[in-house]
């Protein structure tokens, strides 16, 4: 895969900005890339990276893809790159992770490109990591850039979103979008505006590690509704998958079984045993934890405890099974 091919094609104006800004070495040390999950922010920082990191840039200011850094970076080894991301996912960055991560920049770099620093989620930095961190945005080693990447630039401490070039990603336009899923072999008929403008997650959604983990926490959620599941157990079993994954699908699944208690119908995507267990229980209460399941997807990334946070959710939604049985 090439810098080029890999580039999303709804990316391509804020790509022009970027390129020059590489080009003329108006790029800033602090780069703070936000948007929501799936939107393609990722691709657009990892896309950065590697223009930063080539030896010898293509025409559209895309890494070549030949020289030795490029190689390097893409097996994964290239020496002055470096990576502060929590230790689990879902926590936070500690301070002493900051720390040794700004030690690690100020090493003299391989290559005259200088190091490289990538943090994600940037919201996961805690107040006493941020001001560890604030030193080394200030005054970064000579050459050295530090890549932020957030979902929710707004859980971002302050202090270090003023020391940062904020990069929005943008959504596509619907079209884009489906033209984009169809190329990777993704029907879009029948997308609803949000999945969209979030055409990664749908991708991510329809892969088949997706399928398998939603198959299990499908099977877990039906025990959990038939009461034969323990909620701290499951809330166990959960924690160790991608959260953001997991709150995407609770999010999913809690307005489905909301429709199917209501009586309105069930929802295609939901499972046969979820649409039975659903049509069972009592809509005010299963009403209330929906609403405590948006607010928790809301503000997914700065909890501090991704499996108290599970469990809490699980053990509401026990309690709503038990009141109506
Ligand atoms: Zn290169």
């Amino acid at each position: 895969m090439t810098a080029a091919r890999d580039a999303l094609p709804w990316q391509a104006g804020l790509w022009a900005h970027m390129s020059r800004a590489i080009a003329d070495g108006h790029v800033g040390h602090g780069l703070l890339f936000c948007g929501p999950p799936g939107v393609g922010k990722r691709a657009f920082a990892e896309r950065t990276v590697r223009a930063l990191l080539c030896r010898d840039r293509t025409a559209d200011g895309d890494a070549c893809d030949r020289c030795g850094a490029c190689h390097q970076y893409k097996a994964g080894t290239h020496p002055d790159l470096s990576q502060l991301v929590p230790e689990e996912t879902g926590r936070l960055i500690k301070v002493e992770a900051v720390r040794a991560f700004a030690e690690r920049l100020q090493l003299t770099s391989q290559y005259d490109t200088g190091r490289l620093g990538w943090i994600e989620p940037a919201e996961a930095l805690s107040a006493s990591a941020a001001n560890s961190l604030l030193k080394t945005l200030e005054e970064p080693p000579a050459g050295c850039h530090i890549v932020l990447i957030t979902d929710r630039v707004s859980a971002v401490m302050p202090t270090i979103r003023s020391r940062c070039q904020l990069w929005r990603v943008p959504p596509p336009a619907p079209a884009e979008a489906r033209a984009w899923l169809s190329a990777q072999g993704i029907a879009a008929e029948g997308l609803d505006s949000d999945s969209l403008r979030t055409p990664l997650a749908v991708h991510t959604r329809q892969s088949r590690d997706y399928d398998r983990l939603e198959a299990a926490w499908d099977a877990d959620l039906a025990e959990l509704l038939a009461a034969r599941a323990d909620a701290v157990e499951v809330a166990e079993r959960a924690a160790a998958d991608p959260a953001d994954l997991w709150l995407d699908w609770l999010y999913r699944r809690s307005g489905a079984l909301l429709t199917a208690s209501l009586g309105q119908g069930a929802d295609a995507e939901l499972p046969a045993p979820l649409a039975r267990a659903g049509a069972r229980l009592e809509p005010a209460a299963l009403q209330r934890w929906c609403a405590r399941v948006a607010e928790t997807a809301r503000l997914a990334h700065t909890n501090a405890d991704w499996r108290l946070v599970i469990e809490s959710l699980l053990l509401h939604l026990s309690e709503a099974v038990r009141r109506t049985r």
